[in-house]
């Protein structure tokens, strides 16, 4: 036995460990507690982070804190968000893109903007409610290592060291992660590193602006501004090189930085409830997965905040992790099924990390001439249908997907989730696999979900406009197979009874 070994008073055993109860380790938590999975959340601090972060997230994400059961909590605290307006470096409108209908395919606003601190209390009163998660707080985790048949934290807790053993850990412990460090993987950069001033504020009256958030497009004193949720607001300015940092976060500084949008905005109504500053970051860990360990949030990625999918990105993470996860304890599929999380994570949260970053660059990089072609541009291609479509859309990439694979333009994106009544329909497919389709189905013992829909239903007219007879779609509503004549549902249902495992090692 180690001399560290000697040290710990007490071993658990659990299902699942998760490291860190940030919104993505309690998201994970409620996702498997749906599954019917325990977990135990280890946390340093004592109470939750109490100062504004993320601001925004997207409906294909909030599909998943409705799966997680918080889209109720989530709603009360947060608000649709109407579009994108771009500003010059005098703050006079170029371009504005506005939403049409808030709420997209997957039942939920396209946009929705909210305070990150609002969202984790959400998340920590569900948690408290399900007797199937077991959060401690004040517990640091110090280590972590794979064993044969599952993996072993350690932690430190009142300054004593303790050890807990599970079939799985899963790291969702931040930016400076322990979890990625003890697994010595680095940090791979995508090259963008800028430093910026966030300014989160509380105004005594509403503030006179449009709902949408405002982008300063300069390639100086970039900024953007936003209303988050009552009587919240934030602006975040990019610090420059001839800033002197203690000035531009003194009183003066700040007021000095919100002068400019004095015409809409009395100082004398508002209260600044933070400045600092933060090193906006592009990386990806090298690898998700050690064996029983896996990184998750933003210990496995970090992105520049343009298109607002920091916090997004984690939670996809969860959910694309937990349904896989808890067919491997059900015995459906082994562990190397598991490897088709990094497989697929890794690439998606990439190429959106580099979409913020080229965004980034188009809005508010170069100089001098560059600048001034960007104004043409902007007021240009603004007026093209097309590229308002693009610039409002909230849907993230296709996933890559490893698993049932068929070539068709809708495999690796989300089902549309129409709202009967009071139901969603996601509520009708379970936690398993699920058939939608036009035609009826005589056979029902593939242990699918079926669900037969209507031409004239939402549903099925997505089906004919995609030119499909059925979809299949995976537990997390990603579509995964299509059958184009009602010859190929029978075979599209038979490849899903199929082992699992074998698809992911001829793939
Ligand atoms: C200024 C700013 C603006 C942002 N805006 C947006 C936005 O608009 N939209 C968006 O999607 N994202 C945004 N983000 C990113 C977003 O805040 C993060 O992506 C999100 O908080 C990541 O969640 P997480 O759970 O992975 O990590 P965190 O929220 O960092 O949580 C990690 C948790 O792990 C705990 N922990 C760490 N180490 C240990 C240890 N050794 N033992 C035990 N516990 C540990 C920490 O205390 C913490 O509670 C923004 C970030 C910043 C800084």
């Amino acid at each position: 036995m180690s001399e560290s070994e000697s040290v710990v008073t007490d071993v658990e055993k659990v299902s699942v460990v998760i490291v860190g109860a940030g919104p993505v380790g309690l998201t994970a938590a409620l996702l498997l507690a749906r599954r019917g999975i325990d977990s135990l959340v280890l946390e340093r601090h004592p109470a939750p982070y109490p100062l504004p972060r993320a601001v925004h997230i997207d409906g294909e994400v909030m599909r998943i804190l409705q799966e997680a059961g918080v889209a109720d909590g989530f709603r009360g605290i947060s608000r649709a968000m109407p579009g994108l307006r771009l500003l010059d470096s005098r703050l006079r409108t170029m371009a504005e893109f506005r939403r049409d209908n808030l709420v997209g395919a997957g039942g939920h606003p396209e946009a929705s903007m909210f305070d990150q601190p609002d969202l984790e209390r959400v998340l920590a009163e569900a948690v408290a409610a399900e007797p199937r998660v077991r959060v401690v707080s004040a517990a640091t985790v110090t280590g972590v290592t794979n064993g044969s048949a599952g993996a072993s934290v350690r932690y430190d807790l009142a300054g004593e060291e303790k050890r807990v053993d599970a079939r799985f850990i899963l790291g969702c412990d931040g930016a400076g992660s322990t979890v990625r460090a003890a697994l010595d993987i680095q940090f791979r950069d995508l090259g963008f590193a800028e430093p910026w001033l966030v300014v989160d504020i509380r105004a005594r009256k509403p503030l006179v602006m449009w709902e949408g958030v405002h982008q300063v497009c300069a390639s100086g004193r970039a900024a953007t501004y936003m209303h988050l949720v009552g009587d919240r607001y934030r602006w975040e300015f990019r610090i420059l090189e001839s800033d002197d940092l203690n000035e531009l976060t003194s009183d003066e500084g700040v007021a000095r930085l919100l002068a400019p949008w004095a015409e809409s905005v009395d100082p004398a109504d508002l209260e600044v409830i933070r400045v600092a500053s933060y090193t906006f970051r592009a990386r990806v860990a090298e690898r998700w997965r050690v064996g029983s360990i896996f990184l998750l949030g933003d210990a496995a990625h970090l992105t520049p905040p343009f298109i607002g999918q920091g916090l997004g990105a984690g939670l996809r993470d969860a959910h694309n992790l937990v349904w896989k996860m808890a067919r491997v304890f059900a015995g459906s599929s082994p562990a190397e099924f598991l490897d088709s999380y990094e497989a697929e994570r890794s690439p998606h949260a990439v190429s959106q990390i580099r979409s913020a970053v080229a965004i980034g660059w188009a809005l508010t990089g170069g100089s001098g001439p560059t600048a001034a072609l960007r104004r043409t541009l902007v007021r240009a291609l603004s007026r093209i249908p097309a590229v308002s479509t693009a610039a409002l859309s909230a849907s993230s990439p296709r996933l890559k997907l490893l698993q049932l694979a068929r070539a068709h333009a809708s495999v690796g994106t989300l089902l549309p989730q129409p709202r009967e009544g009071d139901e969603w329909f996601d509520d009708r497919l379970g936690t398993g696999y699920a058939l939608i389709t036009l035609d009826p189905v005589a056979d029902r013992s593939s242990g699918v979900t079926i669900v037969e829909v209507s031409s004239s239903s939402d549903l099925g007219r997505w089906l004919s406009t995609s030119k499909v007879r059925a979809v299949v779609v995976r537990p997390d509503r990603v579509v995964a197979a299509v059958a184009r004549t009602s010859m190929e549902i029978s075979s599209v249902l038979d490849a899903v009874a199929e082992p699992v495992v074998e698809r992911v090692r001829s793939a």
